[in-house]
């Protein structure tokens, strides 16, 4: 676990602290940090990081995820023509989101569900039977046939307990902090540089994002040693020859319909002024208020 960052005059000195009183020590030009934000508030860094920096790593946290596998004899969900994708929606469901995992040679038939965000918190305590009990249920419900109640093997993985990850997909930022503090997310801290999924421009949260802020921190350092131009660092993404990007193509009225929160907003406002025209004109009929 890094322990320690601590900058030199011509390079960065990183200790490792591996066991107690095992430490290990690396000295280096440059370092690149590929931590999530949060977990490099367990660094020590001497000097201190800047302020902002200091602040932003405390307000990013993990999102809540627990992974889980729900192993059965056969894919009996092709047999019923589904594809074993779920999309539940109902607010007692332990999983949202489902797919099937079945391996591509048809063996180990499963399908994986994700405990998502609030779910995953309020579930955390429950037992590892009580949660593949409940996963089931709703399975049987969401598909329709009592063979979902009956799995051969249960596994699960509850990212928000692994202190290494801190939580999982990645982290996100509760409202304010992309405004407030976001502006330092990718800058270095003297010869230190940050990647990681977090620091992505595009796919942030995501393997492409992590490999983009990869590859733009390597060529941040090989612009500093003088061995790319600055025009460089921000290379645009290769298109993808398999799979090309297409535009949205996307209707008038799907361009311009209002938002669900707009179009309440507008219904409210116009429900209001023609309440107080009404009321304006039954008070002006009776006399209550007179033309000046
Ligand atoms: C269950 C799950 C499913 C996902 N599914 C997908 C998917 O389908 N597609 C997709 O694109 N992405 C997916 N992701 C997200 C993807 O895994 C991440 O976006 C990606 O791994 C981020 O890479 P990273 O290098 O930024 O960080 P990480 O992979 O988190 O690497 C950070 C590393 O830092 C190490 N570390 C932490 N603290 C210290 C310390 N103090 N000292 C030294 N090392 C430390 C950690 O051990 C870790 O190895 C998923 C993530 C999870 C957890």
């Amino acid at each position: 676990m890094l322990s320690n960052i601590v900058p030199l005059c011509s390079g960065v000195v990183v200790e490792v602290k591996k066991m107690i009183n095992v430490i290990f020590i690396f000295q280096a030009k440059y370092v690149i940090s590929a931590i999530p934000p949060t977990l490099t508030t367990k660094i020590h860094f001497n000097p201190e990081l800047p302020p902002i920096r200091n602040q932003l790593i405390q307000r990013l946290p993990m999102g809540s995820v627990i992974k889980t596998m729900m192993y059965y004899k056969e894919p009996f969900w092709r047999k019923l023509d589904y594809c074993g994708a779920m999309f539940i929606d109902d607010d007692n469901t332990p999983v949202e989101i489902a797919l099937d995992d079945t391996k591509p040679d048809g063996s180990c038939p499963a399908i994986m569900g994700f405990i998502l965000s609030r779910r995953a918190s309020a579930l955390t305590n429950l037992t590892k039977e009580e949660r593949k009990k409940r996963i089931c249920e709703y399975y049987a419900k969401a598909m329709g046939t009592e063979k979902a109640l009956h799995p051969i093997h249960y596994e699960e993985k509850n990212w928000c307990e692994e202190q290494y990850s801190g939580g999982c997909y990645t982290a996100y930022f509760p409202p304010g902090v992309m405004t407030q503090y976001g502006s330092v997310i990718r800058q270095p801290v003297g010869k230190l540089y940050f990647a990681g999924t977090e620091t992505a421009t595009q796919w942030s949260g995501y393997m492409e994002g992590a490999v983009q802020a990869g590859e733009r921190a390597a060529r941040e350092i090989m612009c500093k040693m003088g061995l790319i131009p600055e025009n460089e660092i921000w290379l645009p993404e290769p298109e993808s020859v398999d799979v090309p990007a297409l535009p949205f193509h996307r209707s008038f009225l799907e361009r311009n319909l209002p938002s669900a929160r707009g179009f309440v907003r507008f219904i409210g406002c116009s429900t209001f002024l023609a309440s107080a025209a009404v009321l304006g004109l039954f008070a002006y009929k009776k006399g209550f208020i007179t033309r000046v």
